[in-house]
């Protein structure tokens, strides 16, 4: 089949795909900005001035039609660049972000009782999560603007990701992570050859210092609730599982929430299909978090302003104690009429069980917590059993091991001796 003859013309690099960006606002005083504006946050309200970035849907509407979904071979992110906010150079020299499955998950549905479960599983993302959907962003954006070095500050998925990302693309990365990140993802940022510095400290430390550095040196800034593409990214996610349930979007959206980026980007994902006619309704977005680290549900609870609090949860990857971007991960739930939820540490270690010995999912104890907040919504009626609900998984299990180890039965030991074997069978068996 001639390529010419889809509708997909846009070829990476032949045009600039920024041309459907109007302009920048940000998200605290409205203020507008050129897309091409060169500062990532608001001058004026600075570093909490994080902008959001607008779309002309009218002229999109002319060229993303289902039929150009159909017509497109590019099983990636960037099947969706004509709305990204990146131009497209170097997108045909990624590593593959996106188009990760959207699995059934009949099992479950059975035993919750539950109309139906679909889980979209971002661990299969090339580093393991979903996290490279900013990453690969970063990294072409760094590229536009002509830096060599990117850094983020990182409760570990975002490094790692960022490394494998640079790497591909020739580009260094500098890496701030807390203490307690998990072996499994500081293993991975080394192999992927980057600068890493542990910071003694917890992720808010990391995070000052990355931004001191950043500063310092004028390196890319990678750090996702800043950086407002990495939500343009991010809403990919969604964007997908529009298209794999053929445009019947599901009843609710469950996704864990740390800064408020991902949860920021289902929102946006789901906002632009709608905007563009491609969805009728939005579904409506539950956000999780852990018992021991939810600044978002207690805001949302007592209807006061976000409140720093402190970070003791096992998953890493959602203990943020002050989220980087509160404005549009409120904004998810207030405009999809949505919800939040927390679940303890426990709920999720089950979670992580439930998933992998029923649905072959294994999960890192973020990705699980979506779960364990979906079961908890249905045990508080907050979602109906009677709807469609997906449920994002945003990371691999294989990430944090050891958490996951401590709350896992190891192996039955035995010697090499078929007897003690089947008399072991017989036991554990029916
Ligand atoms: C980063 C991350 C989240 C939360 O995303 P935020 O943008 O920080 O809210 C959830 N799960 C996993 C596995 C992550 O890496
Ligand atoms: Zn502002």
């Amino acid at each position: 089949m001639s390529k010419l003859s889809s509708s997909y013309k846009l070829k990476p690099g032949k045009v600039n795909r920024m041309r459907y960006v109007t302009h920048l606002s940000c998200t605290l005083c409205g203020r507008t900005y050129a897309p091409d504006f060169k500062y990532l946050t608001c001058p004026t309200c600075g570093e909490t001035g994080i902008l959001d970035i607008h779309y002309d849907y009218e002229g999109l509407k002319t060229i993303i039609t289902k039929a150009y979904f159909k017509n497109n071979e590019d099983h990636s992110i960037w099947r969706y660049i004509p709305l990204m906010s990146v131009k497209g150079i170097e997108t045909d020299s990624t590593l593959k972000v996106g188009w990760t499955p959207l699995y059934r998950g009949k099992n479950l549905e059975k035993i919750l009782g539950i109309k139906t479960l679909t889980f979209k599983d971002e661990g299969v993302n090339p580093t393991g999560s979903l996290k490279d959907r900013a990453s690969v962003v970063a990294t072409i954006k760094a590229m536009e603007g002509g830096h060599t070095t990117l850094a983020c500050a990182s409760t570990g998925n975002a490094a790692s990701s960022l490394a494998g990302n640079a790497s591909k693309l020739g580009l260094k990365s500098v890496i701030f992570v807390p203490k307690r990140a998990p072996r499994g993802k500081l293993t991975q940022l080394l192999a992927y050859g980057a600068d890493v510095i542990s910071v003694q400290g917890d992720y808010k430390e990391a995070f000052k210092l990355s931004r001191d550095a950043i500063n310092h040196y004028g390196w890319y800034n990678r750090n996702a609730a800043i950086n407002p593409h990495m939500v343009e990214g991010k809403k990919t996610v969604a964007y997908e599982i529009i298209e794999q349930l053929n445009f019947n979007p599901p009843d609710w959206i469950v996704v864990s929430v740390g800064d408020g980026c991902t949860i920021g980007g289902v929102y946006k994902g789901l906002h632009d299909f709608h905007a563009l006619g491609l969805i009728e309704h939005i579904p409506r977005i539950l956000g999780v978090q852990s018992e021991g680290c939810a600044p978002f549900y207690k805001a949302w609870t007592t209807g006061k302003p976000l409140k720093e609090t402190e970070e003791n949860t096992l998953a890493d990857s959602i203990a943020v104690g002050i989220p980087r971007n509160p404005v549009k991960a409120m904004r998810a739930v207030d405009y999809s009429n949505g919800a939040w939820i927390t679940v303890t540490d426990d709920a999720i270690i089950k979670a992580i069980k439930t998933l992998g010995s029923t649905e072959g999912l294994f999960c890192e104890p973020a990705a699980a917590a979506a779960y364990a907040g979906l079961e908890a919504a249905l045990d508080q009626a907050i979602i109906d059993k009677d709807s469609h609900v997906s449920v994002i998984l945003t990371g691999n299990g294989l990430k944090d091991p050891d958490t996951i180890g401590k709350a896992i039965k190891g192996p039955v030991k035995l010697d090499n001796d078929l007897d003690a074997l089947i008399n072991h069978i017989e036991s554990t068996h029916d």
